[in-house]
């Protein structure tokens, strides 16, 4: 439109932003980073740096990871071609310190070098997909490193090594292959192609209706025939549960209901693989989706988004109520995909109980938060959960001291009622019903695996599976449910003579970034000669 004669000319707008990084610039800036963070007197906290880069030689992005040992790019095909000193992805191994025996004898601190890091080249892929909220780099805390001041625990999980990313997985019930504890792996990616398939979604809507392929596949190979008309399906997540410590407590008679159910299914020593982070709601998501982080965008529990200059903080009980805000357009819940193929009536198709990650779910738990109207979500319900002094599944009430674990029975308990109403009769339960449990990553975050508080967490848990259970039995139903069991992540002890930052590394560079979580790096723009520098 031409401009009205007789006007001044208008003011230029001037932008913060004054210059985005050329390429050569994040790569020159990367290794600034690199070289920083690998220094070896941080050796003791920093465990791996990772990022994608262009491989000279295919053109196409290459994972790469180096720490003071060394630097390595992760071919697609599995080579490792290392490009300085040791190679610091030295195994790859899904199945590393099994028997679990392995791993009581070497709890915790390990160097990159003893560690196991499992589909390192595909989970470093998928972190770095998405251009307007993957980091520039990721730093990863050494299984030892306690940093209680930038939000670190005892127990703790993230890493792409292999403890924290191994969840348990079992499988039990109508529908499944008995066959006990079996020394095999999967990934959480599997699992929501694994539920959809239990719930009578056909392999050709996961593999081809959904136009973008699935990252996980259908774990058929346990699933016997006998599948009911119509199929029921319960998914139970127990937070953070750690897989080892899980199956021992079942196998030396702890955790009746997890006990029950080996019993009538499979169980897998190597348990699920989570994608990197070993974070909460970046395995949710995964976990409901079928889809990596780079795919279905929940990079982080708290990560930076470019194109709208926000910090998303999505695992929060303010927030986790808005969870499918953050979805990118290829990811499908699996609540979707099953009520794609149920016809709808008047009854349930799809619940989910205390779950973030509810698109889609004819009832969920965070659709009451959104219906309340509460301005801070979850936070602002709870004074309508039930007291944790009077939970019945609490077997040590001096862990409510900890008022995360408080807060985690209370959720808990009232999960557990959730449950019972939506079974009230068989004929109107759910044909696929998700049960979160968070009790769990409290016990776990307090005191580390194997912990007196994180043992009680699981028994805890336990406790209300065997109450449902025995719902179940009441009804005469139960050998007519298909059940999995997971969690989100694995766990690991800190050590707290290990402490430290490398943020005053990062600082004396004077590069403008932003550090997320931390351990996501963002490169930022240089300012404009006269504002702060940003970091
Ligand atoms: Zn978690």
């Amino acid at each position: 439109m031409p401009m009205a004669t007789g006007r001044p000319p208008p003011r230029r707008i001037r932008s913060v932003v004054v210059s985005i990084l050329s390429q050569a610039q994040v790569s020159a800036r990367r290794e600034s980073f690199v070289a920083a963070l690998t220094a070896a007197d941080l050796a003791p906290i920093v465990d791996l740096v990772v990022w994608v880069e262009v491989d000279p030689s295919t053109d196409a992005p290459v994972a790469m990871a180096a720490s003071h040992a060394g630097r390595v790019r992760l071919h697609d095909d599995g080579r490792h071609q290392v490009l300085e000193g040791l190679d610091p992805i030295a195994s790859e191994d899904p199945m590393a310190f099994l028997p679990y025996d392995l791993e009581r004898a070497h709890p915790g601190p390990r160097s990159s070098r003893e560690n196991s890091y499992p589909y390192a080249a595909s989970r470093i892929l998928s972190l770095f997909a998405d251009p307007g909220r993957s980091p520039d780099l990721a730093v990863m805390h050494t299984p030892r490193h306690f940093f209680p001041d930038e939000g670190g625990h005892v127990g703790e999980h993230g890493s792409l090594d292999v403890i924290q990313s191994r969840a348990p997985l079992l499988l039990s019930g109508a529908g499944v292959a008995v066959r006990g504890i079996v020394d095999g792996h999967a990934r959480l990616v599997d699992v929501c192609p694994t539920l959809a398939a239990m719930a009578g979604v056909p392999d050709g809507d996961l593999r081809d209706a959904l136009g973008d392929p699935l990252d996980g596949r259908a774990l058929t190979e346990y699933l016997g025939g006998g599948r009911l008309t119509p199929p029921k399906v319960i998914g139970i997540l127990w937070d953070g549960a750690h897989c080892g410590d899980l199956l021992a407590l079942a196998e030396s008679g702890e955790l009746p209901g997890i006990a029950r159910l080996i019993t009538n299914g499979v169980a897998l020593r190597g348990g699920a693989v989570a994608q990197f982070p070993s974070v909460t709601l970046t395995n949710h998501t995964s976990i409901l989706t079928g889809l990596g982080p780079g795919r279905h965008g929940v990079l982080g529990n708290v990560f930076y988004d470019r194109a709208t200059g926000e910090r998303v903080v999505p695992n929060n009980a303010s927030t986790w109520h808005r969870s499918a805000e953050w979805l990118r357009p290829p990811a499908r819940t699996v609540f979707e995909m099953v009520n794609s193929v149920v016809p709808q009536g008047n009854s349930v198709r799809t619940a989910c109980i205390d779950e973030a990650v509810d698109r889609g779910a004819d009832y969920s738990t965070m659709a009451r938060v959104r219906d309340s109207g509460s301005s801070s979500g979850t936070a602002g319900l709870n004074e309508q959960l039930p007291e944790a002094q009077s939970s019945v599944h609490l077997h040590d009430r001096a862990h409510l001291s900890d008022s995360y674990f408080s807060w985690c029975t209370q959720v808990d308990d009232l999960g557990l009622a959730q449950m019972r109403q939506l079974w009230a009769s068989p004929d109107s339960a759910p044909t696929l019903t998700w049960w979160a449990n968070i009790v769990s990553d409290a016990g776990h975050h307090a005191g580390g695996p194997r912990s007196e508080i994180a043992r009680s967490s699981l028994r805890d848990s336990d406790s209300r599976l065997v109450a449902f259970l025995e719902h179940l039995d009441g009804l005469g139903v139960t050998d007519q449910v298909t059940f999995l069991l997971t969690a989100d992540h694995g766990f690991e002890g800190s050590d707290p003579d290990v402490t430290g930052s490398w943020r005053p590394a990062l600082e004396s560079l004077s590069i403008p970034f932003r550090d997320e979580g931390p351990g996501f790096i963002y490169l930022l723009p240089d300012p404009e000669p006269g504002d702060g520098v940003g970091s």
